[in-house]
């Protein structure tokens, strides 16, 4: 029996989300802001107090290290757990008080920071699982950043375990924190040599017991419109103008289905994100969303045939069309591995827990890791209302995800 204590989690996930490390979408270094380094050292330094004293931290703001391993069984696969030390820029991250409700009552949460913040089951029925149980609040003023150090917790509280614990068998525990996730950066300066594991989770997820092992395929589209120029005074018969055709594109899309806005659960959609030009010529940008590659490809074959209508429309006009591949369906990857979701759902059993797979209509860094040689499904925290002040988790549920990584831990060795 695995038992991790949510008092002792809920202390340290306190004192993560207390280090301000909100990341930059317009930053251009690595990391896109330099504060998310004070907690990738504060990590590293409570790593090498744990006596795991291979553990480093670079320039870049990732931390590595390796819990050796301590089974005398020689092909066990090197597992990666992971988890983003950066929170989103979309709610600020200065000043963040965590509140810790010791006994939740099911009544309103009002946070004292600003009462027009306020909890309530009926916004976040999730809250009913946690009755009489601790959970995480901000103070009102701030996001929380249970996205992610709920994760980084998860991780160190596990990690502490494995060296507390040596009776428990493991190969070799990789940990890795990235930077820099919320802008899409997180895997940008990752040294996968240095990391050497074979296999991953991330741990970044929602409602305990959740594991996502399937993302969007993602591409980018863009229609560049070609018009015919001459001066307006004497342009009868003879002007076409770009942003107008652009406009038609536009108007052509499909308004009931195939975007955004009306599609849900496996519906692909494309959607015009910008528009950028002159009479002259005109740019239209689209991200192009599937769970399938072959499912992106219609969507592009149709774009284009509906784009290419369009500007036949105008006598003159002419059009190139572009593809832009984006990050590709986890899941693609995953099928070849099974045993990497497998025993991850295994774990969660063991945790206790009843297993909800969910595919996630975006992207993770997961999606990039699959693809960089370690693949790697997305393990719960239970992280709720995430980028936003009424942001909140139940230490319950962190203690849980920590039990997950330790089982995921002694599972690859009692398998291999
Ligand atoms: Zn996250």
């Amino acid at each position: 029996m695995i038992q991790i204590s949510p008092d002792s989690i809920a202390e340290r996930f306190m004192r993560y989300v207390k280090v301000d490390t909100q990341s930059d979408p317009t930053g251009t270094s690595h990391p896109t802001s330099e504060k998310q380094k004070d907690l990738s050292k504060m990590l590293w330094q409570e790593l090498l107090g744990m006596g795991i004293t291979n553990a480093t931290t670079d320039e870049y703001g990732y931390v590595y290290a390796t819990i050796a391993s301590n089974s005398d069984k020689k092909n066990i696969p090197a597992i990666c757990f992971c988890a983003h030390v950066d929170t989103a820029p979309d709610c600020s991250g200065t000043n963040v008080k965590p509140i810790l409700h010791r006994y939740y009552d099911g009544k309103d949460i009002v946070l004292p920071d600003d009462n027009t913040q306020v909890l309530r089951m009926a916004d976040s029925p999730y809250l009913k699982n946690h009755l009489n149980s601790g959970v995480i609040t901000s103070s009102g003023t701030t996001l929380l950043g249970a996205d992610d150090k709920s994760g980084v917790a998860a991780i160190m509280e596990a990690a502490l375990y494995f060296i507390q614990y040596p009776a428990v068998k493991h190969g070799d525990i990789k940990i890795l924190f990235t930077p820099d996730e919320e802008v899409g950066q997180g895997t940008a300066k990752v040294d996968m040599q240095k990391l050497g594991a074979q296999f991953g989770y991330t741990m970044d997820g929602g409602e305990a017991g959740s594991l996502e092992d399937e993302t969007f395929s993602a591409d980018g589209a863009a229609i560049t419109v070609n018009g015919v120029i001459t001066h307006p005074g004497y342009a009868k018969g003879k002007l076409v103008n770009a942003l107008k055709v652009a406009g038609a594109i536009l108007d052509a899309l499909p308004k009931k289905e195939w975007s955004p806005e009306t599609t849900e659960k496996r519906e692909g959609f494309v959607h015009p994100t910008a528009v950028n030009g002159i009479a002259e010529k005109a740019t239209i940008q689209f991200i192009v969303r599937d769970f399938t590659t072959d499912g992106l490809q219609r969507h592009h074959e149709r774009l284009k045939k509906i784009s290419e209508e369009t500007v036949e429309k105008f006598p003159g006009a002419t059009m190139e069309y572009k593809t832009i591949e984006q990050y590709r369906n986890m899941k693609e990857v995953l099928d070849k591995h099974p045993q990497v979701a497998a025993y991850a759902e295994e774990a969660i059993q063991r945790a206790g827990l009843t297993v909800k797979k969910e595919s996630i209509r975006g992207g993770t860094d997961g999606s990039r890791f699959s693809y960089i040689g370690m693949p790697c499904p997305n393990i719960f925290t239970g992280m709720q209302n995430i980028h936003s002040k009424l942001e909140w988790i139940s230490i319950k549920d962190m203690a849980k995800a920590a039990e997950t990584i330790v089982h995921l831990g002694m599972i690859w060795e009692e398998k291999s």
